[in-house]
Parts: C-alpha cells; sequence; structure tokens
C-alpha cells in the first residue's frame, strides 16, 4: 500500500489502494503447477483465464446441494437453482452497469451472442445493398456470422481500415458509415494485438448517423471496468470463460427495447409463454432468447466470477496491468531479434510477436519446455495479422495474477530460443 499528498490539502494523507497480487494469486489453484519441471508461466490468458478457487467452490457447491432444472419445478431445489441463477443475471447487470436485469441474456459466449444478434436482429433488418461495417482488428467471431448474414440477404461487409500501428483509422471509420450502413460491429480490444478501440467515439458518430452499435467486449471485461450506459451500446457481448467464469456461458447485453422488438433465435423450452399447434406465443426477454435448459451452474459460477473481479476492483485490475504491460514491452523490446506486432498507443495486456527467423510454433515449443504457456498463430483474427505482413505471430497475453517475475521468465525463455536458433 503506497500514500500521497492529496493536492490543495495541507496535510491529508490519503492510502492509495493497489492490488495485493501475492494475495490474489493463492485464490488461484492452477498458478501453483510446474509444467516439465519449470513453475507454470500462464500468459495465454487472451485465450482463456484461470479461474479461482471462489469460482471453481460455486460449481461444486451448485452441483453437490443446488442442481435441479429451473423457472420450472415448484420443489425446494428447483427454487433455490432458480433464484441463484437469477441472482447471477443481477451480478452480471452490476457488472457491466446494464440498466436492466432484462438486458442480460445468458448465451454459450460472444460468438454466439454475435451470431443471435446476426440472425435475428439482422435478418429482420438487413436487406439486399445494406451494409455492415466492422474494422480490420476483429476476431473472426465478429467476421463470420456477419459475412454469412451478407450471403443470406444480399448486403455488404465493410472494412474499417488500421494503420500500421495497429491502430483504427477513424478519418477512414467515419468515412465508411453512409445511409446504407445498418450496424457497426466493433471489438472494443484486439485479441490478436492488444489495441483498444476508441469505441465511445465510434458509437457517438454512428449514434449520430442512426446506425446501432454492436460491441464485441470478449477482450475487454477481464481488464477494464465497463458500464454500457455510459457507452451507449445497442449490445455488448462477452465470454464467462475470458474473465475467471466457466467456459460454455457468456453474456449478450442489449438495450431493452431492441431485445424486445427482435424475433427469437431458437425454439424450444423456457422462450414460450404458450404453445399449441395453431399458435406460439413467446415469452418476455431475457427468456425469449434462452431455449431449452441452460449451463446453469456455469451461469452462477460466472455470477460469482463478476463478483470476484469487482470486489478486488476493476480500476486496481487496469491499473496494474497496464504497469505490467509497460513492464513487458520494454523487456521484450530489449531482447535481440524480437520484433513487437501491434504498436497501438493504447493497448491492454496483449503482446504480440516474433522473433527474425524463428517460426512462432518453434517459439511456443520451446518456450512450453520452460513451463512457459503462451500462444502461437493467426489468434482467430488472420486478416489483422496478415494485413501487418504476417502468417502467424507469438502472443503473450496478461492478466492480474501474471507478475514481472513471469516476464522475466519470458525474456529468458525468449533467449534461449535465439540461443537455440542462433
Ligand atoms: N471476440 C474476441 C475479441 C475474442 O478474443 C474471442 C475469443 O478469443 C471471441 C470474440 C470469441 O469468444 P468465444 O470463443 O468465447 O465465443
Amino acid at each position: 500500500m503506497s500514500v500521497m499528498e492529496q493536492p490543495g490539502t495541507t496535510s491529508r494523507i490519503v492510502p492509495v489502494r493497489s492490488l495485493d497480487v501475492a494475495a490474489v494469486r493463492r485464490d488461484f489453484p492452477i498458478l501453483n503447477m510446474r509444467v516439465h519441471g519449470h513453475p507454470l508461466v500462464y500468459l495465454d490468458n487472451a485465450a482463456t483465464s484461470q479461474k479461482p478457487r471462489q469460482v471453481i467452490e460455486a460449481l461444486t457447491r451448485y452441483y453437490t446441494s443446488q442442481n435441479a432444472n429451473i423457472h420450472r419445478g415448484v420443489h425446494y431445489l428447483s427454487e433455490t437453482a432458480t433464484a441463484e441463477h437469477e441472482e447471477a443475471r443481477e451480478r452480471l447487470r452490476r457488472f457491466i452497469n446494464a440498466a436492466q436485469a432484462r438486458e442480460i441474456i445468458f448465451v454459450r459466449g460472444a460468438t454466439e451472442a454475435i451470431n443471435l444478434v446476426a440472425q435475428t436482429w439482422g435478418r429482420t433488418h438487413v436487406k439486399a445493398g445494406d451494409e455492415i461495417l466492422v474494422t480490420h482488428l476483429e476476431h473472426h467471431a465478429n467476421i463470420v456470422p456477419w459475412q454469412m448474414l451478407c450471403e443470406q440477404t444480399g448486403a455488404r461487409l465493410r472494412v474499417a481500415p488500421i494503420n500500421d500501428a495497429g491502430e483504427l483509422i477513424m478519418e477512414e471509420f467515419e468515412r465508411l458509415l453512409n445511409p446504407r450502413t445498418r450496424l457497426v460491429s466493433v471489438t472494443f480490444v484486439s485479441n490478436a494485438l492488444g489495441t483498444i478501440n476508441p469505441v465511445s467515439d465510434m458509437i457517438a458518430l454512428a449514434h449520430s448517423r442512426g446506425i446501432p452499435v454492436l460491441v464485441d467486449g470478449a477482450q475487454a471485461v477481464p481488464h477494464m471496468r465497463i458500464d454500457v450506459q455510459e457507452l451507449g451500446c445497442d449490445f455488448f457481448v462477452f465470454s464467462g470463460h475470458k474473465m475467471c467464469g466457466p467456459t460454455g456461458v457468456g453474456v449478450l447485453y442489449g438495450k431493452a427495447a431492441r431485445l424486445e422488438a427482435m424475433p427469437p433465435y431458437q425454439g424450444g423450452g423456457d422462450m414460450i409463454r404458450s404453445v399449441s399447434f395453431e399458435k406460439t406465443i413467446y415469452n418476455d426477454i431475457p427468456f425469449k432468447f434462452e431455449a431449452g435448459t441452460p449451463d446453469i451452474g456455469g451461469a452462477i459460477a460466472l455470477g460469482v466470477a463478476a463478483e470476484y473481479l469487482q470486489r478486488l476492483g476493476m480500476d486496481l485490475i487496469a491499473d496494474y496491468e497496464h504497469d505490467l504491460l509497460e513492464y513487458a514491452t520494454r523487456a521484450l523490446r530489449a531482447v535481440d531479434r524480437v520484433r513487437i506486432v501491434g504498436n497501438a498507443a493504447r493497448k491492454a495486456s496483449v503482446i504480440s510477436f516474433v522473433v527474425d527467423g524463428v517460426h512462432p510454433h518453434d517459439i511456443g515449443t520451446i518456450l512450453d519446455q520452460e513451463g512457459i504457456a503462451i500462444r502461437t498463430g493467426h489468434h482467430c483474427a488472420q486478416p489483422v495479422i496478415e494485413r501487418l505482413g504476417y502468417d502467424a505471430t507469438a502472443r503473450a497475453s496478461l492478466a492480474f495474477y501474471n507478475t514481472r517475475e513471469e516476464i522475466d521468465a519470458l525474456v529468458a525463455g525468449l533467449r534461449r530460443v535465439v540461443e537455440v536458433f542462433g
């Protein structure tokens, strides 16, 4: 804990909280593992984060003392599971500061959320000649569903370009907004480069022309405080497993009026109010979009993950990770033959890099022998990697439980890579 003088006062000392990373790490059992005889250094957080014991225990608690199907039973377990599931929805509402819990739809993850919007909102609002605008920074999950919609409707996918640093060119983005643009769908943070897009400005520009905006928050929610009301976006999507929650569960946020006006995605149990062979009446939101038995334990554990992150403090997490990213960037730049790919002025927790003369897969394999987990390849974002002149990179992605010592281990591992391929 550090202290600082409050400006404008004489002798008041104000405590400044910071993240107690040693204590945080004790919450993550997997971080004690050894891999190939070395302490695990987990730097693949953009692919999926590790889980704290609070989340693991929530899953165990659900399956040992709460398991039942929800919304349908009158017995004790069903009522308990239903209450916990709806409490989780409220926790997720708080996590992104949505106005109402019914604006939180549980889905499998960011991918399913985007497909849902493309196939419900998209199929009813987009027609031949219309345009969907994305950026060159998108994950495949925010490209392919729109391409599929374009194939189905005759609409056209437009792509806002980036510069060589991996930053969106705002003038070009603005130029591409036109009377045919039906939707802007944009990632908040690039999973391949770490670039933070100026989404507030993009939303303001799109809204000033009456164009709705979907924000892909998959790589934003683990790293920064999100307030969807402040952002004003129409849709916001994310996956639980990248923010310390389980796999198989995530969230589609949509403004209530938009969700209410959309047709359902899948048909089945729970999404209906009544069914007859003549006519089916759909349920209200959020249930209209939650056909079938959901991942009940997963949603409950995701609620616990959201609360865990909020208790640590998203602003403290952001500050800590920013400092760690700067440390890592400086350290990697100092390694001979290492080049960082993507040098945006605003970045979050991701460093893509190459080592001259070494294939990224070989970098990953050698680091693995040292117990260091990074990702190599195109990171499900082939267009942006190719735009910067590569077909693959190595990627170290950080979380709030990573330390400077782990960055030092990565740097030592990279020096070994350079030695081996000398
Ligand atoms: N969007 C971004 C920016 C991502 O990084 C990812 C996953 O890496 C996704 C969407 C898709 O997430 P999921 O596979 O959990 O649906």
